[in-house]
């Protein structure tokens, strides 16, 4: 039997909320989806939410929304998933990466300053940076924020770790320091429904361009047409948009899921609480938080201090997936993927992010994951760190 590194919760509830919109005449663009944007845009104190189909959609309508395109820049963390790299590409935009804090692995604020000013001189600054909140640990957006003012950038949050996350007291996706915030609904984050993912936003403007975008770039708002409609059958194609639709059964998921979000959260907090005591006296270090932030816990990382080892980082990953852990690795720094290789980027770009690579070991974390489960993950990881 395998410990996985993330699993999703479904509950009795859950399945009976999916069945109910089975049984319903709209299984897709009926109540259930505006009612989960409603929901979820409450819940992070947002005044409007757009639902789609995945993380990756949002992040992609959120760059089109913001006018990312060919000639522009994008830049991003090294350490995320492609996902927050490639939103820039299909846009026909650059891709460029900003070194990370290696306390935190978050994208570095003073790493992003001095190649602010680099790009200022070159004339190369970016349209967009897209700050990734690490395992559920909010970026240091208060400077970010300050950075975009300065140089004229916008912001995207990619939160698809960190719903339910907090930063400086307000809920991660207020969109206080940023344009949009995008969150993942897929089975190994935090709430799932399935593959789904939401952009939230304060402007109205930058919400209705993502809703449209997310249906082919169609509008049945007389209000965004160009004159009135000339019949009840009339709609508009405005823009070349896409079918990013996320399912009404999908939604009645969510729903429910978002009910028990809170006590999702309280769990992962304990279990990583437990993690840093019962780690206490091993060669290993959690990834450190801010006293700003309150993480979500979607992933609890550890760096191997390599020095105090006998045995090597790629050998820990090899016995323990053997005895059933399924430990992972967030993540494999997005540049050194070969289709970023072949863009030019060289592995040794970013020392901080490669430093990290080499490091850092993802536990399983997970609400469903039991104290003794926890306990033996532990106990296993200990003895292949020769420190019984
Ligand atoms: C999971 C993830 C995504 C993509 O989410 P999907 O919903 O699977 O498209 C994007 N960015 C990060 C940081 C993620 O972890």
């Amino acid at each position: 039997m395998t410990i996985p590194y993330g699993r999703q919760d479904i509950t009795a509830e859950d399945i009976a909320a999916v069945v109910e919109v089975l049984g319903s005449d709209r299984l897709t663009q009926g109540p259930g989806v505006p009612e989960f944007e409603k929901s979820v845009a409450r819940y992070c104190g947002a005044r409007h939410a757009v639902a789609v189909n995945s993380a990756t959609s949002a992040l992609h309508l959120a760059c089109l929304a913001l006018g990312v395109g060919p000639g522009d820049v994008v830049w991003t963390t090294p350490i995320t998933f492609v996902a927050s790299a490639n939103c820039a590409l299909y846009c026909g935009a650059g891709i460029d990466f900003v070194d990370i804090d290696p306390r935190t692995g978050n994208l570095c604020p003073e790493a992003l300053a001095r190649k602010l000013e680099h790009a200022e001189k070159s004339g190369t600054l970016p349209k967009v940076v897209i700050p990734v909140h690490l395992c559920g640990q909010s970026c240091d957006m208060k400077a970010i924020h300050a950075l975009a003012k300065r140089y004229g950038f916008h912001i995207i949050e990619d939160a698809s770790h960190a719903i339910g996350g907090r930063y400086r007291g307000g809920p991660i996706g207020c969109c206080l320091y940023s344009d949009i915030t995008v969150f993942s609904f897929h089975p190994v984050k935090i709430i799932t429904t399935g593959e789904g993912g939401m952009a939230v936003a304060n402007d109205s403007g930058l919400a209705r361009k993502m809703a449209r975008l997310r249906s082919h770039g169609i509008t049945r708002d007389p209000a965004e047409m160009g004159g009135p409609p000339v019949g009840p059958w009339y709609y508009e194609q405005r823009d070349l948009g896409f079918n990013y639709r996320m399912t009404d059964l999908q939604a009645a998921l969510g729903i429910s899921q978002l009910g028990r979000l809170d006590r999702y959260i309280a769990r992962r907090q304990e279990l990583a609480r437990r993690y840093d005591r019962l780690l206490a006296d091993l060669p290993v270090q959690p990834l450190w938080q801010h006293p700003d932030c309150r993480s979500s816990w979607h992933l609890y990382v550890i760096r191997l201090r390599a020095e105090e080892l006998r045995v090597s980082h790629r050998q820990v990953f090899v016995n323990l997936r053997r005895k059933g852990i399924g430990i992972q690795l967030h993540y494999i720094p997005v540049y050194r993927q070969p289709y970023f290789q072949r863009m030019g980027f060289a592995p040794g770009q970013f020392p901080e992010a490669e430093r990290y690579y080499r490091q850092v070991i993802t536990l399983p974390i997970f609400p469903l994951l039991a104290d003794d489960q926890q306990d033996l993950i532990v106990e296993l990881l200990a003895r292949e760190l020769d420190r019984p």
